[in-house]
């Protein structure tokens, strides 16, 4: 745990008490400050007090005694309105932070020159700070992962010379981290997401460019417009700036051409990495991820060499496109997390003969976006509610069975697969749909998947 030291003897207002909130407030104690933690669910108040954390109705709190109020990012800051805990804080006078903002200001008390890198954008972030800590352990760096990946951050080991920190952050943890100022900042890309809570898609990209704004060194994706954008004005405001991109050649910065990874700088071009047999960096999206991964771990001091071993050993991140099994010439691949069309799209576009399982909840236009892909697909198998409908999107243009369960959806796939003389195939799991209607979440569904994957006769499990 980090304990928090810069509020110590203070008064901390906290709200938010489910997912990283106890732990904040743990490490608010642990660190000497005085808090009062609050939540709306009484079982989550009940175990604050169990773990010793001071807890009390804030709407009844005296607001001026607090130095600061710690919010969590799942609750809203601005959009759709500001929560009333929000409201009380502003009219107090109170400043507004979450988990990430007590982080930074533990390094900068403590450790300031000990490494940071911060990754955002809209997709990839996981992937990527899961790809640059393993690098950096790989090359045997002291490495901390954690953040919005699913490791409160303040639960980390504390900062200290020599140790690397590699911590996603959503756009509600940078709203919430005013003097954030990593060594290495990453901005994937931007496209229009939860927009319900940001309220525009530019005061979503202006929460994101914060981040890069603030970092030493700026690794900005500038394969759509905002981020582009966002990579000039961070460039003219003084800032090193370092583009990547998947789509373009680009004078300076890393591009892919395909799977390889093409370093330019001033115009000179030179191979940094071929991700070619890489099975857990297939595809153009998971180029911009590793060009962006390379691009911080550059930064931070880590050599080429390095950084191609760490390349090449990257075991992948669970339930994203993760080759979980093989029999003979067919690989099964757990895209679970691929939970509407978008998210399905990058898996269909990495494999050219698809056993394709899909279906659950679905979302608001189905996967009529997908049609693209359909010629790659052998066969599709439908599970859950959206079955139906699936069905009647895919009509001729691809052959079907209604599986009903993820289990015959398995066996029925890998039989077929497993006939097929056409070469190579995936019988993949990527939904496109909620699980709600068969499983608690897309990891339960994911798991169900690796089981009925590992009863397959003569299949071996690559996990
Ligand atoms: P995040 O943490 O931003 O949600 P993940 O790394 O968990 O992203 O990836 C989730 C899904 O998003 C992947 O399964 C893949 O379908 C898609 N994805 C991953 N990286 C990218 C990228 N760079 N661009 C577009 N889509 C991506």
């Amino acid at each position: 745990m980090i304990p928090v030291t810069t509020f110590q003897g203070k008064q901390v207002a906290l709200f938010g008490l489910g997912g990283s909130g106890l732990a904040t407030a743990q490490a608010l104690v642990a660190g000497g400050a005085k808090v009062t933690a609050w939540d709306d669910n009484p079982d989550s108040v009940a175990k604050a007090i169990a773990e010793g954390v001071g807890t009390g109705d804030l709407r009844q709190a005296d607001w001026s005694a607090f130095s600061a109020f710690v919010l969590s990012p799942g609750v809203p800051l601005t959009h759709p309105k500001p929560h009333w805990t929000v409201d009380l804080a502003h009219a107090a006078g109170v400043e507004i932070i979450g988990d990430v903002e007590l982080f930074v200001r533990e390094r900068r008390a403590h450790a300031p020159d000990c490494a940071f890198i911060a990754i955002t954008g809209t997709n990839g972030k996981s992937t990527t700070t899961a790809l640059i800590a393993h690098i950096l352990k790989t090359s045997g760096r002291d490495t901390q992962l954690g953040g919005n990946i699913g490791t409160a951050v303040l639960t980390l080991d504390p900062p200290r010379s020599g140790r690397f920190y590699v911590v996603e952050c959503s756009s509600y943890q940078i709203d919430l981290a005013p003097t954030i100022n990593p060594s290495a900042g990453i901005l994937l890309n931007l496209t229009p997401d939860h927009l319900d809570r940001h309220g525009t898609m530019q005061h979503y990209a202006d929460i994101k460019e914060r981040l890069v704004a603030a970092s030493e060194v700026a690794v900005v994706g500038v394969d759509d417009s905002f981020s582009s954008l966002i990579a000039d004005r961070v460039e003219r405001a003084g800032t090193k700036v370092v583009r990547i991109s998947r789509h373009h050649v680009l004078a300076d910065g890393l591009y892919a051409e395909g799977s390889r990874i093409v370093r330019a700088l001033s115009g000179a071009t030179s191979l940094f990495a071929d991700l070619d047999g890489i099975q857990t960096l297939r595809g153009g999206h998971n180029a911009q991820n590793a060009a962006a991964a390379i691009a911080a771990c550059l930064a931070v001091g880590v050599s080429p060499a390095d950084i191609v071993k760490g390349l090449s050993s990257f075991p992948g991140l669970k339930h994203r496109m993760q080759p979980v099994g093989r029999k003979g010439q067919v690989v099964f691949v757990n895209d679970s997390k691929a939970t509407n069309a978008d998210a399905a799209a990058p898996a269909l576009s990495s494999y050219e003969r698809i056993y394709w399982i899909a279906g659950g909840v679905p979302k608001e236009g189905g996967i009529t976006t997908l049609s693209s892909f359909f010629p790659k697909i052998a066969k599709a198998y439908l599970i859950g509610e959206a079955a139906p409908a699936f069905a009647a999107t895919l009509g001729e243009a691809v052959p079907f069975e209604i599986s009903g369960t993820l289990e015959h959806a398995v066996a029925h796939a890998a039989a077929d697969a497993s006939k097929d003389e056409a070469g190579p195939s995936a019988v993949m799991l990527s939904p496109a749909c909620a699980s709600f209607d068969q499983y608690k979440n897309f990891e339960v569904r994911g798991d169900a998947f690796v089981g009925h994957v590992a009863a397959i006769d003569g299949v071996t499990m690559l996990i």
